[in-house]
């Protein structure tokens, strides 16, 4: 296994589009960290770079200490798990797990070997003599995975492995992926857009959105302390509440909001208060009251209840996550408060400031 590291890479695209502008990432040998971010952040083309895949248009990548900017990416020593499989549909599923090998004049009782091996960890033995189309979406990607297993690479790289599959096999596959990194120790760069799968599945994230990482770190940091409106509104479901409005001489005020929230001593000026819906509370104990709110849906998701609440004659909604039990349905009208660590604040959309 290897570290992978970039530098001040950047990717335009023939036609001038800039999709990736400067990342510079270290990625520890072993780690599994995660690439997410919207459509067209740029995500599978720094992922296709380090593959090899797509030319590097400035900066270096290395893996392991070796710079790989103008290696091929078959002598890269790199294993790619694609959303659509890329199985050879004319061979057999051993066959496409011993291809690599082969191609790379592995000894035949050392392919055997390994595929048993991968096959066994899979759970796959029982199809190793079938065909791709005699496969479900989901044993075609054990398949995929088992084929990049078997060339122990110095890193495995997946481009949104998982977006085939439907919602319970996408958890499970999951799963299983997260218990591979466990058991390989393997250095691992996955790509997605959904942020529950970059939130289970990865030891760090990154964060990327216009070309450009955005914030880079564990998941709860990245939730807990997300460093501007961007990385608060992408992680968390639902998204975090946002108010726009100002500081001005310590308090923060907007409409919807009434006489102002004190902030203490910030620079003044256009800002964005944030508040995850847990830790919005209707009627909440002795906390000063943040807006007046007006109850206009309810969402009963068996675990939890979704408060909607209208901030005072406004159309601004905030969302309040409530206990499913939370002894009986949310008030009509209530006092919101915010708990004590909840609160965030973002000056315009530049970097976060605590409170
Ligand atoms: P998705 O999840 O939709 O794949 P992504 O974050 O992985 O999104 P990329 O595939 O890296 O995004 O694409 C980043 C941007 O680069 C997009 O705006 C895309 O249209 C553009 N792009 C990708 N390939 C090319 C190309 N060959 N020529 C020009 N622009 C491209």
């Amino acid at each position: 296994m290897a570290s992978v590291t970039l530098t001040g890479v950047h990717k335009k695209y023939p036609d001038g589009f800039h999709a990736v502008r400067g990342v510079d990432l270290e990625i520890a040998d072993g780690e599994l960290v995660v690439l997410v971010g919207p459509s067209g952040c740029g995500k599978s083309t720094t992922l296709r770079m380090i593959a090899g895949l797509e030319e590097v248009s400035a900066g270096e990548i290395r893996i392991g200490d070796r710079l790989v900017n103008e290696v091929e990416p078959g002598d890269r020593d790199i294993a790619m798990v694609f959303q659509n499989y890329a199985l050879y549909p004319h061979m057999t599923v051993r066959q496409n797990m011993a291809f690599g090998l082969k191609m790379r004049r592995t000894p035949k009782p050392q392919i055997a070997e390994r595929v048993a091996t991968a096959a066994a960890m899979l759970g796959i033995e029982a199809l190793l003599d079938r065909r791709p189309r005699e496969l479900s979406g989901g044993q075609r990607q054990r398949v995929a995975l088992g084929r990049a297993i078997v060339r122990d690479p110095a890193a495995f790289l997946f481009d949104e492995p998982l977006s085939n599959l439907d919602a319970k096999l996408r958890g499970e596959t999951r799963t299983e992926i997260a218990a591979l990194h466990h058991r390989l120790d393997a250095t691992m760069i996955y790509v997605t857009h959904d942020q529950v799968e970059a939130m289970t599945l990865g030891q760090r994230l990154v964060l990327m959105n216009h070309g450009i990482v955005q914030q880079v770190g564990p998941p709860m940091e990245v939730y807990t302390r997300p460093a501007n409106r961007f990385v608060a509104t992408f992680v968390g479901s639902p998204a975090m509440n946002l108010v726009e409005g100002r500081i001005e001489r310590g308090r923060f005020h907007a409409p919807q909001i009434g006489a102002g929230w004190d902030v203490g001593a910030r620079e003044e000026g256009p800002a964005v208060l944030g508040v995850r819906p847990e830790d919005l509370m209707p009627a909440g104990g002795s906390a000063p009251v943040f807006a007046t709110g007006q109850l206009t849906v309810v969402e009963r998701l068996g675990h939890e209840t979704l408060a909607h609440y209208r901030l005072g004659s406004t159309d601004t909604v905030c969302i309040a996550r409530l206990p499913a039990d939370g002894g009986g349905p949310p008030p009509e009208t209530a006092p919101l408060t915010i708990r004590p660590a909840g609160l965030h604040l973002f000056a315009g959309d530049a970097a976060a400031v605590r409170l």
